[in-house]
């Protein structure tokens, strides 16, 4: 019959254009996770996030499939020039030799220099001092940068705070942070290590520390993590290219996150998204 030279379909096998397969597999994928988790668990879901966000891997070549979270517009919007950021201020800060292409590199810097141009000053063009350090065995010259804390107010703190709505919403399951949590980001750079500032004061605040799970691991652009949920509290610590940490800290009662005033605090709801709680004067 002259209709089935057309219809492939019969023969079981098809051919659907790779953005076509994208755009179906989004589509399960949304039909499964209907609500955006980023914005307190009322919202509609349209998009998907990535956490760790694909900037991170060179070629966006991401470990599993499995790390796509449900986003609305609004909470997705923006969300490429802070992963852009995030990752060259990490990149910026490895100090031992990696095999990272030149091209991801120009990439990314051209990424943050459209995307983000404060943020790009800030680390292109803060005061620098030359210090000696040892590293792997071999001393040479590090230039200690002096960093525009916006950077952190603007860019590196939002970040943080959306990674840890996805995270959490990976590992349980699908849980979705209520408007009523708090989460406490902090970033520790490597001059805070050599400049001998433990993290391990902060991590004893966020308690089991000795009990964090491996999570992510990917060795080619070192990003991992390490986490720990509990009824009350949770615990995330993002290390980024070995060189700087994230930690971050998930309080289901509001009132215990405020017990530390310093506490660079987010929450988010319907009507904001993920924004930054004043502390209380
Ligand atoms: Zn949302």
């Amino acid at each position: 019959m002259e209709w089935r030279k057309f219809c492939w379909v019969n023969e079981r096998r098809l051919f659907v254009g790779e953005a076509k397969k994208k755009v179906l597999s989004n589509k399960i994928f949304l039909d499964e996770h209907p609500i955006c988790c980023l914005c307190g668990g009322t919202v509609a879901a349209t998009t998907i996030e990535h956490a760790p966000p694909k900037v991170f891997f060179v070629n966006k070549v991401v470990p599993a499939a499995t790390h796509r979270v449900p986003a609305c517009e609004r909470c997705n919007n923006g969300s490429s020039g802070m992963d852009q950021v995030a990752a060259l201020f990490a990149l910026t800060q490895a100090t031992v030799h990696r095999d990272i292409p030149e091209t991801y590199m120009d990439k990314l810097m051209r990424g943050v220099r459209n995307n983000a141009p404060t943020a790009f000053a800030a680390i292109a063009n803060g005061p620098a001092e030359l210090v000696p350090l040892r590293v792997e065995g071999k001393v040479d010259d590090y230039a200690r940068m002096e960093v525009d804390v916006l950077i952190f107010n603007d860019w590196l703190n939002p970040w943080a705070a959306k990674q840890a709505y996805a995270l959490y919403y990976l590992h349980t399951d699908g849980d979705i942070l209520s408007p009523s949590s708090r989460v406490m980001v902090q970033w520790v750079t490597n001059a805070h290590v050599v400049d001998e500032q433990s993290p391990d004061e902060l991590l004893r605040a966020l308690g089991n520390y000795g009990d964090l799970r491996q999570g992510v691991r990917n060795s080619e652009l070192q990003y991992s993590y390490k986490w720990q949920l509990d009824e009350e509290i949770g615990c995330f610590v993002l290390m980024l290219h070995d060189a700087s940490m994230v930690m971050i800290g998930i309080f289901h009662d509001p009132e215990k996150a405020a017990q530390v005033p310093e506490w660079t605090l987010f929450a988010t709801n319907a009507e904001n998204g993920i924004h930054q709680v004043q502390p209380k004067v």
